[in-house]
Formats: structure tokens, sequence, C-alpha cells
């Protein structure tokens, strides 16, 4: 195990006021990191954002991912990848008809495409581009794409494997040309940034007047998280920095200048979510039937969250958000 140093955080950075503890005892989720995390909530109800306390200084964050992307989860080891896959397909396949009929069907296909299957194509920045796997669908259907990522790795790989244009770093330091994108996406990006309103503001400023911005995030308010403690696997000590509600999402989009044209939760995928968040609690070797076992009860998770939604508003496993930047400044 490596060791990352961390500080104590003690004030909200986004807004300067103190918060309290909302959870304690979180382990790094793929084992690799030695230390114990936390996260406060912002006690001003203007703000609201929640921040890991203590926190890893920027200088020291790569070790955080120094075996992000190459990781093999301990506890899902035996359950080789392809056989993975396919339980996820006869799993879907058995609970296709439930699936159909409630919104996750729906909505699992909307976020393949964050949203973006009836817009006009354009031009569409992906910050956070990862291994690219988004922007290259885009591409494919007719989409002028680019992508940032701080993995240098990564955006080398996107540009020589799919041809497409990449940024590396902080958007801010991209120095990107103002009024120039039709689309910015943030999918699973926001939590992991310093200082996600200067980030939202150089959206802002790049995007064209009526441009539109889309971002996903885990939901800080969601069931799983109130379920599963420190061991929900949305928390991601010490990688990510903030985490958010709908309501504090929406609170700063708008603050950084944004008109909010979508504000909700969703349960599309939450089944994996819950199966590892049951993993780390329990810290145990599953054999093969177990693992399938736990992917069974993980969908079925996922449709009594969605199900919940009529009582519970709000409270899906990840936060989607579309916000617009005003014709008029
Ligand atoms: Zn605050």
């Amino acid at each position: 195990m490596a060791i990352i140093a961390s500080q104590p955080k003690h004030l909200c950075d986004l807004c300067g006021a103190t918060g309290s503890v909302l959870q304690t005892g979180i382990s790094d989720p793929d084992g690799n990191l030695e230390g114990v995390w936390g996260f406060q909530r912002c006690g001003n109800p203007d703000c609201a954002v929640c921040w890991l306390d203590p926190a890893p200084p920027p200088e020291e964050l790569w070790k955080a991912y120094a075996s992000y992307h190459t990781h093999t989860r301990k506890s899902g080891a035996r359950f080789a990848k392809a056989t993975l896959s396919l339980a996820h397909r006869l799993l879907k396949l058995v609970l296709l008809p439930t699936w159909m009929k409630s919104g996750l069907k729906r909505d699992a296909d909307a976020l393949r495409f964050m949203t973006l299957t009836g817009a006009a194509n354009g031009k569409l920045l992906d910050v956070g581009c990862g291994g690219g796997r988004f922007l290259r669908r885009m591409k494919s259907r007719g989409w002028s794409v680019e992508g940032t990522d701080f993995d240098e790795q990564a955006t080398t790989k996107v540009t020589s494997k799919y041809g497409i244009k990449t940024y590396v770093g902080d958007l801010p330091h991209c120095q990107l040309q103002a009024d120039t994108y039709d689309v910015i996406t943030l999918s699973q990006t926001i939590e992991h940034l310093y200082d996600p309103l200067t980030t939202l503001r150089e959206c802002l400023r790049i995007l064209k007047p009526g441009g539109l911005l889309v971002m996903t995030t885990p939901n800080v308010e969601s069931i799983g998280a109130a379920e599963f403690g420190p061991a929900w696997r949305g928390w991601e000590a010490p990688r990510h920095l903030h985490l958010f509600s709908v309501a504090s999402l929406s609170r700063l989009t708008q603050r950084a200048g944004f008109n909010i044209d979508e504000a909700r939760s969703y349960s599309a995928g939450s089944a994996v979510v819950y199966r590892v968040s049951r993993q780390i609690r329990e810290q145990k070797q599953l054999s093969w039937l177990e693992e399938f076992e736990a992917l069974k009860w993980g969908y079925r998770k996922e449709l009594a969250e969605e199900r919940a939604q009529t009582s519970r508003p709000l409270s899906g496993q990840n936060v989607l958000l579309r916000a617009r930047k005003p014709f008029t400044s």
C-alpha cells in the first residue's frame, strides 16, 4: 500500500463557511492507498457542497491516480471480465420487461450519449475524457469532438487511436478560445476537481451563447450513500475532492453564470455501485457464484431505487444536470 499525505480542511473552499461532519472512516475503495478519510458538508445553505477532509495537497494527488486505470479490484479479481460482461447481459435479459417499464433502460441509453441523442450535431468538448470512448461514440455520430484530461497517457492515446484533438491538464490552463463550443460534457469529472467553480466559469466562457453544459456526478444524497455509509463506492476517497446533491450542484452551476435546464437524479447503472459497495463493506473474496448472486442483487437494488423515487425524489445514485450559457451576460 502506498502512503499519500493528507491535510485537514476545516472550511468550505467554495464559500469559506464552516461545515459539519457528514461521513468518517472511508478507505480507498481500490485498497491501494493507506489512510482514512471523511467528508464535511458546508453549513451555508446557499452552498451545501461536501468536501473531502483530510485532503491530499495537489502535489500528492498523482499517487491517488498511479494505479487508477490499471488496477484490478481485489474482491472482483476472481470474476473474469468476460464472465462479468456475460453475467450483466444475462441478468438484463431476465430483468428486461421490468427494465423497459421503468425509466432505467431509457436513461441508460440516453446517458451513453450524455443525453445528446436528440441534439443537432455541433462542436463538443468532453472535460475529463479518460480513454475517449464517449468522444469516439459522438464522433461516429457526426459531432466535431475534442477532449481534455489530466492524464497525458490517456489524451495521447485518444489522439493516436481515434484521431481526436485533446488537451492535457486543468481546463482553465488549456486556454481554449471563448465562445467556441456548442456543448461541454463532464461525465463523472466535477467531483475530482480542486476548484469546480473556476472550471464551471471557464466552461461558461468557452461555450457559445446558448451553449449546453451536461454533467453527471455521484449523488451524496442518494439512497446508496445513506445505506452504505463509509462503504459507499461514490465517496471514492481520496480521488473525489467535492461531492454534490442535485440542489448543491445546481446552485454552484448558477453561481458560475448558467441557467439550469434540467436537474435531477438517476438510477440507471447503480447496480454496479451497489454491488461494489457491498463488497467494500463485506471485505471478502467471493466465489464466481457469489459474484453472480451479488450482481443479481445489485440489479434488484437498482430497480428498487428507481421505484423509491416516487416517495424519495432526487435520491438516485447519480446527479444529472443540464444548463445553458445565457445569450446575454
Ligand atoms: Zn460552502
